[in-house]
């Protein structure tokens, strides 16, 4: 549906263009032949026109003669032999001279009908319009015909040039801006500064060339010297140039360029300014690339490119970070209603489908946006924010998240806090709590959850929910995954317990570090802790983004006798999906369904559902948040087979979680003998 939308007004502009393009070339052509034939008969050296005429075809036939400038178009030596022709003399001969060059040229790359009918009429209309220009400043016949040439000339030849370099750009930036839908104005500001030096430097080449030939043919080999040591190195210089600030396979801004931008407008100082980034990256590229292959992956690249730049709001910049990520900055967008609505319209463009190989294909995005100077002011703490905001998208599937939306106390500046936190894991600044889980059956200790806590040396304590996603979108999330497993296997040893077992909470980024199972073996050993009594918790979300790396981690973590729990079940969009893929041993139903189940009859109903599904697939359940007997009464009707929460205990250091254990067994024990 989209498609043809889309198609059809898209077909209409490029026909409608390309009709009037046909047309104004055909009359400047005409006029300028009209000019020609009535004026007073010059003079032309056909000789040494030929000679020249055979150097444009030969020129054009050969695919090196060329510097390509991505989106801008390309500049070749036609134009320079087409103006030396034009001052031999008769601009019409030398205008269709020119035409049959640039026809082969488009044939010989296989252009569309379209695009050979443009290129070709925008070579009639600069060649025609610069011929024109000659006239009418008085240069008529050959410029190498005149005793002295006059002061006047030397102007109309420059002149001349100047209207072939503007009409150039106007004419690829409108050919450009249709087929690829982007500004005109920007395409055609940034072709004309490109085009003054490559194309300028080759025209000024022109009249050399003819009153060189003039001289004597000798002198051709030195001047074809001189013109392919310009070509070289115009050609390397813009190449080079180009490569500093360009992504080579979509033309975007590379991140060094986008840094360079983003730079400036943290710098600005007017208030006006309100830098926004959005931060974007695919979704499940990586599958397509893999499936379908990289050529593939490359022109959905391309194909995705051209739609951001077509799609982006005003004074933006858009470029290519690397891999499947691109980035917007955006200028001037002050009230977080506006930002939130052009997140949503470049949200929305950038999700109509694609035509990859002639095919519709529907990227999903997630988008991260943070704003200057409220989360982050320098490039550094802006990016990290839109990161952290796009990863969080990502993980909820939320396709954009604001960097306010994932931060519950920004008055803390986050940024520093994840820069605390890496010193805090030196410092000892982070500890652990306990949490007990009890067997509903009879009580007993089934499991002790490990909960990281971190007293912060000026915020205080601040809990895990604000720093454990930071540290996610760091390497810290290693360390401090090592740090916990080692500190509580430690500490349960020590415990006076052998059957209680303990659960870690996991990242689902480690499941797909592939060093990640080797990692917690080497922790066992060290510490000595039986791996069967291990159990690592997961919330789903992680777990399907790359389910098979995750399976793999987990295969070898099941195989040493780790058992892994879904934590959170129920909470996020792909619980059932994590269940259907995933070898688990253990359901933990949300909290937010286990609160409810005495008042709200659905949440009970999904309790009830829940547990019967997971003992159908072999899996124990945990119900969190248990905090009053009613509750754990039910839960034991529904025939839960663990429960944790407030109401059994809330979570405790280590020493408390000691004495809680020897006096819950003690509890028991009396239990038993009364
Ligand atoms: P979680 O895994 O769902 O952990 C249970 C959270 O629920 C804990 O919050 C706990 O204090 C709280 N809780 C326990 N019983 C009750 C109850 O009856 N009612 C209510 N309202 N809450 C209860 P905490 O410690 O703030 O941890 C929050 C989350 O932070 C954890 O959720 C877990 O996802 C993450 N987390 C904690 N420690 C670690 C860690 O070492 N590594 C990783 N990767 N994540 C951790
Ligand atoms: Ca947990
Ligand atoms: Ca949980």
């Amino acid at each position: 549906m989209d498609l043809t939308q889309t198609r059809l007004p898209r077909n209409w502009r490029t026909g409608v263009t390309v009709a009037i393009t046909i047309a104004v070339a055909m009359w400047v052509l005409w006029s300028v032949s009209w000019m020609e034939v009535h004026a007073d008969p010059a003079v032309v050296n056909w000789p040494l026109f030929s000679i020249i005429a055979v150097l444009l075809i030969a020129s054009e036939r050969s695919p090196r003669a060329r510097i390509e400038f991505g989106p801008i178009g390309s500049v070749t030596p036609l134009w320079m032999f087409a103006y030396a022709l034009i001052l031999l003399g008769s601009p019409s001969v030398a205008v269709g001279v020119a035409l049959v060059g640039s026809t082969m040229h488009a044939l010989a790359d296989g252009a569309s009908v379209t695009s050979v009918l443009t290129c070709v009429s925008a070579t009639a209309i600069s060649l025609s319009v610069a011929g024109l220009v000659l006239f009418s400043l008085g240069v008529h016949g050959a410029i190498t015909m005149k005793e002295s040439v006059p002061w006047t000339w030397a102007l109309a030849i420059v002149i001349g040039g100047v209207a072939i370099l503007l009409l150039n750009s106007m004419t690829t930036a409108l050919a450009m801006s249709v087929r690829r839908n982007l500004s005109f104005m920007t395409l055609l500001k940034r072709g004309f500064g490109i085009r003054v030096s490559a194309e300028g430097a080759l025209l000024s080449l022109a009249p050399i060339w003819v009153i060189g030939i003039d001289f004597s043919l000798v002198i051709v080999p030195l001047l074809g010297i001189t013109t392919i040591l310009v070509f070289r190195s115009t050609r390397q210089a813009f190449e080079r140039a180009h490569e500093m600030h360009h992504d080579s396979l979509t033309g975007l801004m590379n991140r060094q360029s986008f840094l360079e931008h983003l730079h400036d407008a943290l710098d600005e100082p007017r208030a006006a300014s309100h830098p926004t980034l959005f931060l974007m990256d695919l979704n499940g590229f990586k599958e397509i690339n893999d499936r379908l292959g990289h050529r593939i992956g490359d022109t959905l690249l391309v194909a995705f490119a051209d739609r951001l730049e077509a799609s982006l709001p005003a004074r933006s910049v858009a470029a290519r970070l690397g891999g499947d990520e691109f980035a917007v900055l955006t200028i001037g967008i002050a009230s977080s209603d506006d930002v939130n609505e052009a997140a949503a319209a470049l949200h929305e463009a950038l999700t109509i489908p694609l035509t990859v190989d002639g095919f519709p294909v529907t990227v999903g995005v997630s988008i991260g946006v943070a704003s200057a100077p409220e989360h982050g002011q320098s490039n550094t703490d802006l990016i990290r924010a839109a990161d952290v905001a796009m990863f969080k998208a990502k993980r909820c599937g939320t396709d954009i998240e604001r960097y306010d939306n994932c931060v519950k106390a920004p008055q803390r500046g986050r940024l520093s806090l994840l820069s605390d936190l890496s010193d805090a894991l030196t410092n000892h600044e982070l500890h652990i709590h306990f949490q007990p889980q009890l067997n509903i059956s009879d009580g007993s200790v089934d499991t002790v959850e490990a909960l990281i806590r971190w007293t912060h040396p000026e915020h205080g304590s601040i809990p895990p929910d604000e720093f454990i996603g930071l540290a996610e979108q760091t390497d810290l999330i290693g360390p401090l995954t090592e740090m916990v497993l080692r500190v509580a296997t430690r500490g349960l040893l020590t415990a006076g317990t052998s059957t209680v077992k303990l659960a870690v909470n996991i990242s689902p980024r480690s499941l797909m570090d592939q060093y990640f199972a080797s990692q917690v073996f080497a922790i066992l050993s060290e510490t000595g802790f039986p791996p069967n009594r291990l159990e690592l918790e997961v919330t789903e979300r992680g777990f399907v983004t790359n389910a098979e790396r995750s399976s793999y981690t987990i295969s070898q973590l099941r195989a040493a006798g780790i058992r892994i729990a879904i934590d959170d079940f129920g909470a996020g969009h792909s619980s059932y999906e994590a269940l259907r893929r995933l070898q688990v041993d253990r359901v933990k139903i949300d909290r937010d369904f286990v609160t409810g189940i005495l008042e709200q009859p659905r949440d009970r109903l999904i309790v009830a559902s829940l547990i019967r599904l997971s003992h159908d697939l072999g899996l124990d359940v945990v119900a969190e948040g248990v905090e009053t007997t009613a509750v754990w009464d039910l839960l034991a009707e529904l025939n839960c087979d663990v429960a944790q929460g407030f109401g059994i205990a809330a979570p405790m250091a280590f020493p408390e979680l000691r004495g809680w254990l020897t006096q819950w067994n003690e509890v028991l024990v009396e239990e038993l003998i009364a």
